[in-house]
């Protein structure tokens, strides 16, 4: 292993920084050289990387985002598309690539794995943490925190107006953030996209809650079986005529910002490992943690098992609501 590619690819999220400088910082160590691609699988197919050095990664622990950037690439899902990134990684003489990112990055590495004879390592980086194979992704922790921060600011109106909030995050496909959030700010109610909510029992439920007591948060993520707060509240408006229902999407403010201790100390095992990993020779591993410990499982079974978050914390907030 004389020279490693990196890059940061899909949504951008908070710890991606302290992986780069664990993954170019343990290069160097052992006298490798990390050659950083800018924005994802797109900046291979337009030959955008470089030779980082120490003052490449100083001052970056602590900073949201990522310095390499990062892309979403439609070219790269064709074959013709990774035949030109294949091209520029030969031309650079790369003996390795880490690939920072979601499940869709990770599948783009399979694919890129299965063409080109390079070892490749995954690390999981989205705020989602809906990859198998790993508790925790990077940047889920701070997003949690960013959303729980947010809501309890909405819940002081919540509670001096006797509103009830319907309060949107994201998730797309997984509800993890919404789950933990609801758990975390005390939400009363949650949909997620994994659990079938009937609207009847939630309207019983606000009403159940909202006798004598100031006000209300349901936390809803982006992809649950309604379309988003908005459209939910649209739905049970119609029952709860008595009642101040408001809606508020969080939006963007969940990805960004300084990582969490827990998400910088994951994100520097994890790209430290990554460079281990290499170095004994390993490939198409994608690298997750099992409680305290780093595990890895191949890439291919990252893509395609599902993760869920724990179920049986719908019941706990059940048990937790005012009758
Ligand atoms: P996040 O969870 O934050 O959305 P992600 O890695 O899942 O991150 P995607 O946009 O799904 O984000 O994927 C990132 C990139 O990976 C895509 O833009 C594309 O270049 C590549 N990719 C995704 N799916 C495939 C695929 N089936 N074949 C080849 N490349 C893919």
């Amino acid at each position: 292993m004389k020279k490693i590619a990196l890059i940061t690819s899909g949504g951008d999220s908070p710890g991606m920084n302290a992986c780069i400088r664990a993954v170019v910082k343990t290069c160097l160590h052992y006298s490798i050289v990390p050659f950083g691609i800018y924005d994802g699988f797109q900046g291979m197919i337009d030959r955008k990387g470089y030779e980082m050095e120490y003052t490449d990664v100083d001052n970056i622990i602590h900073r949201g985002g990522t310095i390499l950037g990062t892309a979403r690439c439609k070219e790269f899902m064709e074959l013709e598309g990774r035949l030109k990134a294949i091209d520029y990684l030969k031309s650079e003489n790369i003996d390795g690539l880490v690939v920072i990112g979601g499940d869709g990055s990770f599948t783009g590495a399979y694919h890129l794995g299965q063409e080109m004879n390079i070892p490749i390592i995954g690390i999981p980086g989205t705020i989602d943490n809906d990859i198998y194979g790993t508790d925790h992704t990077i940047g889920y922790d701070t997003a949690l925190n960013t959303v729980t921060e947010a809501v309890d600011k909405i819940r002081d109106t919540a509670a001096s107006h006797h509103r009830i909030f319907f309060i949107e995050v994201m998730g797309r496909d997984a509800g993890f953030i919404a789950l933990n959030s609801a758990i975390s700010s005390g939400a009363e109610n949650v949909l997620i996209p994994e659990k079938h909510m009937d609207i009847e029992k939630l309207v019983r439920d606000i009403k159940a809650q909202n006798k004598g007591r100031r006000g209300s948060i349901i936390m809803v993520a982006e992809g649950d079986e309604w379309g988003g707060a908005l459209e939910l509240m649209e739905k049970v408006k119609p029952f709860l005529p008595d009642y101040d229902l408001r809606c508020s999407v969080l939006g963007h403010i969940q990805r960004g910002g300084s990582p969490s201790a827990l998400d910088r100390i994951i994100a520097t095992r994890m790209g430290s490992f990554a460079i281990e990993l290499l170095k004994e020779g390993k490939t198409n591993l994608m690298i997750g943690t099992e409680g305290e410990h780093l595990v890895t499982c191949s890439i291919e079974q990252g893509i395609k098992e599902n993760s869920i978050p724990d179920l049986k914390k719908i019941k706990l907030l059940a048990k937790l609501r005012t009758k």
